[in-house]
C-alpha cells in the first residue's frame, strides 16, 4: 500500500487494510511517524521511509493498544530514534500494567474479534519518551498534542491549527468498526465511536470528541478508516459530537475504570457474557476478517 497524501506535509499508511500510521514532515523536512500499526507491519513502514527518503526523527504514539505500538519498538530501535507518548499511557508502554480488560459485551464485529486477542503487556521502557505537558515538540513544529482520554488513559490527538488537520488515533473513527461490513470494508466513511470494546470510560470519550469537534477541522485522519476531508466535515463531526452514544450496556458504561501513573487502580466488575454464542459470531466475523486481511497484505 503506498503513501497516501491527505493534507500538506501528512502521508497515511493504511496497514492490512485495518488500522492507520501517518507521516508527518516538518519545517526542517524532517520525518514523523504517528502511531505504528502491528508488529509485522514494521517492513511496510521502513518501505515507506525509504520511499520518502530518510527515517523518521521520532514516533509518537497516540496511544499504546497493540494495533499502534506493535512495531514501534523494533523501529525505534532499528532507527535509533524516540517513541513518545503521553504520561497516563506509561505504565501500558513499561511493561507495568496491562490496560484495563477489553469487553466484549459491549456487542459488534470488533467486541467478538476482540476475544481473539490475548491481553499482552508490552514494553518499550527502553526508547519511551513522555512528551511535554503543553503538547508542544521541537520536531513537531506547527503541531499541538492534545489529551483526548477516554478510549485510552493517555490517548493523545495531533493538530495543525493553521492547515487544520487532526489526526485523531482511536479518539473517533471513521468508519464503523462496531459493524462487520464497516470493519472488514472501512466503508462507508464516516465518523464512529473509536474501539468500542477497548474504551474504559466513555464519559471522557464523549468529552474529548467534544474537544475535537470544537477544532472544526478540515481534514481528519484516525487510526481507524478513510481520511475525511472537506468543508462539511467541521458540522459532520459536530453532528457525531451532539449525537454521540455510548454502548447500551458493557462492563465501563455505568461506570468507568480509573487508572493513574501506575496503572489500572479501578475496575467495575465484569458483567455476566454469553460466551458460546457470542463466540460462534465472533469466530465468523474474525475469519472474515482476516479473510480481507490476507488479501490486501499481498
Ligand atoms: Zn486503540
Amino acid at each position: 500500500m503506498p503513501l497516501q497524501a491527505i493534507a500538506p506535509h501528512v502521508w497515511r499508511i493504511n496497514i492490512f487494510n485495518f488500522v492507520n500510521a501517518y507521516f508527518i514532515q516538518n519545517a526542517e523536512g524532517d520525518f514523523v511517524l504517528v502511531d505504528s500499526g502491528v508488529r509485522p507491519a514494521a517492513n511496510q513502514l521502513k518501505a515507506a521511509a525509504a520511499e520518502l527518503g530518510r527515517p523518521p526523527v521520532a514516533i509518537v504514539l497516540t496511544h499504546g493498544h497493540i494495533d499502534h505500538v506493535g512495531s514501534a519498538g523494533d523501529l525505534a530501535r532499528g532507527w535509533n530514534i524516540p517513541v513518545y507518548a503521553g504520561r497516563l499511557e506509561k505504565p501500558f508502554l513499561t511493561g507495568e500494567d496491562y490496560y484495563p480488560p477489553g469487553d466484549p459485551t459491549v456487542g459488534g464485529a470488533l467486541a467478538q474479534m476482540a476475544r481473539l486477542m490475548p491481553a499482552q503487556k508490552f514494553d518499550i521502557s527502553d526508547v519511551l519518551e513522555i512528551y511535554p505537558e503543553d503538547g508542544k515538540l521541537d520536531i513537531l513544529k506547527g503541531w499541538r498534542i492534545i489529551e483526548t482520554p477516554g478510549h485510552s488513559p493517555g490517548h493523545a490527538s495531533l493538530w495543525h491549527e493553521d492547515d487544520r488537520v487532526l489526526l485523531a488515533g482511536d479518539a473517533l473513527c471513521t468508519a464503523d468498526m462496531d459493524s462487520v461490513v464497516g470493519m472488514t470494508t472501512l466503508k462507508p466513511t464516516q465518523f464512529a465511536r473509536g474501539g468500542t470494546p477497548f474504551v474504559p470510560d466513555w464519559k471522557e470519550m464523549k468529552h474529548s470528541v467534544g474537544k475535537l469537534a470544537d477544532l472544526e477541522p478540515a481534514t481528519v485522519g484516525a487510526g481507524h478508516g478513510h481520511p475525511m476531508t472537506g468543508g462539511d466535515v467541521p458540522q459532520q463531526l459536530r453532528d457525531f459530537f451532539h449525537n454521540f452514544k455510548a454502548p447500551e450496556h458493557g462492563r465501563y458504561v455505568g461506570e468507568p475504570a480509573k487508572t493513574d501513573e501506575t496503572g489500572v487502580t479501578f475496575l467495575p466488575s465484569a458483567p455476566p457474557d454469553s460466551l458460546p454464542r457470542n463466540m460462534a459470531i465472533g469466530a465468523l466475523a474474525g475469519a472474515a476478517a482476516f479473510a480481507i486481511l490476507g488479501r490486501t497484505r499481498k
